[in-house]
């Protein structure tokens, strides 16, 4: 099928091979340092072109407008605002990149030596000490590169702590069906069998389905608090109790924690086993698939399973890989995590203290309910009480004009602001799930209800308008499923899409 790129075919807009001409130059290459080696020995024949590289002949003013041109049609947290709930968009503060960036940091190698080391195993040492007390943890470990990742980890460690009390036939999963998609699949991954829980009327998970489901087969529960639907989940002792009562372990998605900083930890809620998103709560650059980090904590009891080498401080006061755990479920992934990333949590944990980190949840929490209480009569919102960092509103009463939460997310890129998250969580017919975050102003926010209230009207009054926004991005409608299996991220791609086009 093809990706409907809808680019307005403007000579800004024409890719930079379609630009290239012969002989055109943009760079003028450096003498060659080195007219005595004879590369045509030194690299094997193997690996060595045949032909020149397929490379664009272009002027250096043409260039640099092609990628300032294409950088003006992406949409990010720097330039617009993102109220995308569940995957906390907030607003990276440039002084992550600079220390990140200093030559101290950006200039070591994973493989140099511990004595050469000390300064980025501090900060390792530190950061894991603080989301320790974040989070009530006994011992993290900062490997996994992702939420998910942190989930597979997670089932990993609950295997192997099941294991080792010789109750490895524990085969079944639980997650409420309000959970994130991540945590079925990870739990199937790693072989386990999900069950799923129903939510109550309330949203939260229903206590009555859980009992039931809870028995000694059960390995672990995967809950995140709060829930998706941005909804404390009040009843988490009775679950706690429900779960552990049969031998089973709780474990905490982490990914909504931007509600609670300094005002409830997991470990005081029971979990035994939690994954955290530093690229949304911690201010880490988030999305494009790039680099994450979803380190993963655990209570004392799981700590001799967590991925090694940990990092530890010696009696000598200088830091250190542990690689003797022998109960540890090895590495799950090279070296000891993504540096860059990890450095720039530490930086904004260091910057706030505890005191900044609990405001952050406070003033999340306030932003969010601010515009649940605005938007909550014109758009219908199922689960109308206080909530925490995140509210589910729903367009079902727009469905006689067949308009979907998603042409509403279409149609405010239109009025500059990104689509919150449609059509989850699944429990919500028609979602349209906001998270404004902390780090909005009051007067985004107002011009944000202004937008919403004013697409409604348009709902009503012209829903073709909505129907088939947007009308102002250079790229309209793709298809969501074939942009994301199916990525056309080079040229070479993009010739051969166009050429099945054709022949098909
Ligand atoms: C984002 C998210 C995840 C997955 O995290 P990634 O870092 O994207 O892999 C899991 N659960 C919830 C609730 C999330 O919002």
């Amino acid at each position: 099928m093809k990706i409907d790129l809808s680019i307005k075919n403007t000579a800004e807009s024409k890719l930079i091979f379609e630009k290239s001409k012969p002989d055109k130059e943009g760079v003028f290459l450096p003498e060659r340092q080195f007219a005595n080696l004879d590369f045509s020995k030194l690299i094997p024949a193997e690996l060595q072109r045949k032909e020149p590289g397929n490379l664009p002949e272009i002027t250096e003013p043409e260039l640099i407008r092609h990628f300032v041109n294409l950088s003006k049609k992406n949409f990010s947290v720097d330039t617009h605002f993102y109220p995308l709930g569940s995957c906390t968009m907030k607003y990276n503060p440039k002084i992550h990149e600079e220390i990140a960036a200093l030559d101290g940091f950006s200039w070591i190698h994973p493989t140099q030596t511990e004595d050469q080391t000390q300064g980025i195993l501090q900060v390792f040492y530190e950061l894991g000490r603080a989301l320790c007390e974040l989070t009530w943890m006994s011992e993290f470990s900062l490997q996994p590169a992702a939420g998910a990742h942190g989930e597979l980890c997670g089932m990993m460690l609950t295997r192997a702590y099941h294991e080792s009390r010789g109750e490895g036939k524990r085969n079944l999963v639980l997650v409420p069906d309000s959970s994130h998609g991540t945590n079925p699949a990870s739990a199937a991954q790693y072989g386990y069998q999900v069950v799923q829980i129903l939510s109550d009327a309330r949203g939260r998970v229903d206590l009555k389905a859980l009992g039931e489901a809870m028995n000694d087969r059960v390995a672990c529960l995967m809950l995140t608090n709060p829930n998706t639907l941005g909804l404390f989940e009040s009843d988490i002792l009775k679950i706690r109790e429900l779960v552990h009562q049969k031998g089973a372990l709780l474990y905490y998605d982490g990914a909504n924690l931007n509600a609670l900083l300094g005002a409830v930890r997991p470990g005081d809620m029971g979990f035994d086993i939690v994954h955290l998103n530093l690229h949304k709560t911690f201010t880490t650059p988030h999305g494009g698939g790039g680099p994450g980090a979803g380190p993963v904590g655990v209570t004392k009891a799981l700590a001799p399973f967590l991925p090694k080498p940990v990092i530890v401080r010696k009696a000598d006061g200088t830091y250190g890989w542990d690689h003797a755990r022998p109960q540890s479920i090895g590495k799950i992934r090279s070296f000891f995590g993504n540096a860059g990333i990890l450095i720039r949590a530490y930086v904004y944990i260091r910057m706030l203290g505890l005191e900044g980190l609990r405001r952050v949840s406070h003033d999340a929490v306030l932003n969010a309910n601010y515009l649940r209480k605005k938007l909550s009569t014109a758009y219908v919102n199922p689960h109308n009480e206080y909530c925490m960092h995140e509210f589910v509103l729903s367009t079902s009463h727009l469905e006689s004009k067949h308009i979907q939460a998603g042409d509403i997310g279409k149609r405010l890129l239109d009025y500059g602001i990104h689509a919150p998250t449609v059509h989850f969580p699944l429990v919500v017919k028609e979602a349209l799930m906001i998270e404004p975050t902390e780090t909005e102003s009051k007067e985004t926010l107002d011009t944000f209800v202004e937008v919403m209230l004013k697409i409604l009207k348009e709902a009503e009054e012209t829903p073709e308008l909505v129907r088939t926004a947007p009308h102002t991005m250079p790229i309209g409608r793709p298809d969501e499923v074939q942009a994301a299996r199916k990525p056309i991220l080079s040229y070479r791609d993009y010739q051969r899409d166009q050429s099945q086009v054709v022949s098909s």
